[in-house]
């Protein structure tokens, strides 16, 4: 609402070395000679376009997520992060993050990267049991794993390692001892994520063929719970559905998505959002290289961009915002609805909402532990 606030930017780098069986994200192999050079032309070309769209502002995070971005190059990514610099304002201290590869980390990569002004890394982990990752399909083992945090936490000021749960039939505690090496090596940040089979992927096919891949939602619950007991105990807030940070190491970048602040999106299949004259406008981009390029190609930009509904607009706010400890503010709800919003009393009553209170500032609700395993139902109450 506020062209004040900072700037978020997304960057998709959609290639991977390989793709793993369960992955349902917007990934291909670099198999094209001459198309990543392109891509990032493409995506320079873009920015600019996103810079006309949102005229001065200043940064707040910059984050390269994929796909593999540890895949990019160091001219490339001095690229990328040059024509962010020309072409807004990135303070000292901007989070500036990349998503990386175990296998892509090295010293000499970690030394480019803080060099480059990264801040923040987001290591791929999953486990280090290697049992667990050969059934996920990835290409790093637990060792490999270990010195790449090793090395990381010793050279990028905030490291997040990300963690699956929900595998069927590992070992038992594979997740308390993957928790423990976690916080051994000193990581500050840690998303958790339940492995789902999701339609399209080889899991989903090997699943119709009879295997028994992601484990039951009882005991998936389980352990979500071993683990928000385990972190809590060493100091992670439980900031996010999903994310457990060390005091100081929340991801900026997320927070601009879960507060419904501005933020660019450029790569193949990015989303941005930006608040125009009162209006929300939604950005999307074709999910292929290939037609990303020629959509810069013809006609300067890969970007389409639409208004979202008031009703939409307000639907986001609440969904993304319910997902944090923040909560939502009731004002900045109505202000995006368009129209006075008042937030059922029965919700609070039921135990699903609290009020945050705070002693300067406005009001803020946020969902209790109760309420953010109801998120969809309790955004439909709210929006009704
Ligand atoms: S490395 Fe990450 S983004 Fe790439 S295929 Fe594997 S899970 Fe997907």
């Amino acid at each position: 609402m506020d062209n004040s606030e900072p700037l978020a930017v997304y960057l998709h780098w959609p290639y991977c070395a390989r793709i793993c069986p369960y992955c349902d994200f917007n990934v291909h192999l670099d198999k094209r000679a001459g198309e990543a050079a392109a891509l990032v032309d493409a995506m320079v070309a873009d920015l600019r376009s996103w810079r006309v769209l949102t005229d001065e502002r200043g940064i707040g995070s910059v984050h390269f997520g994929g796909g593999t971005p540890s895949l990019l190059s160091r001219p490339q990514l001095g690229a990328l992060l040059g024509t962010i610099r020309e072409l807004w304002d990135v303070p000292h201290r901007a989070e500036i993050a990349l998503e990386a590869n175990p296998n892509d980390i090295t010293q000499a990569r970690l030394d480019d990267w803080r060099a480059a002004g990264i801040t923040r890394l987001s290591i791929g982990v999953q486990s280090f049991d290697d049992a667990v990752l050969t059934q996920l399909g990835r290409d790093h083992d637990g060792v490999r794993a270990r010195d790449a945090i090793a090395q990381s936490v010793a050279t990028i000021p905030s490291v997040s390692a990300d963690l699956i749960f929900g595998v069927a039939g590992e070992g038992e505690g594979r997740l308390t001892r993957d928790l423990d090496t976690l916080l051994a090596l000193g990581v500050q940040h840690i998303s958790t994520y339940q492995l789902t089979v999701e339609p399209g992927t080889a899991f989903a096919r090997a699943e119709a063929r009879g295997a028994d891949l992601a484990a039951g939602e009882h005991q998936s619950a389980s352990d979500f719970e071993a683990i928000d007991a385990r972190l809590s105990a060493a100091g992670f807030e439980h900031y996010e559905v999903s994310n457990f940070a060390l005091p100081g190491h929340r991801s900026q970048h997320n927070l601009a998505y879960w507060r419904g602040r501005d933020y660019v999106g450029v790569g193949p299949g990015a989303h941005g959002r930006l608040w125009q004259g009162g209006v929300r406008l939604a950005t999307e981009t074709p999910l292929r290289p290939r037609d990303y390029i020629a959509a810069v190609d013809s006609e300067g930009t890969a970007m389409r961009t639409e208004p979202l509904s008031p009703t939409d607009a307000a639907s986001e706010y609440v969904m993304m915002g319910l997902r944090t400890v923040e909560g939502i503010s009731p004002e900045r709800l109505s202000a995006i609805a368009g129209e006075t919003r008042i937030i059922p009393d029965y919700l609070f009553k039921d135990g699903l909402l609290e009020l945050i209170s705070r002693s300067s500032g406005p009001q803020t609700v946020k969902a209790t532990p109760r309420g953010r395993l109801l998120l969809d139902a309790l955004t439909r109450a709210i929006l009704i």
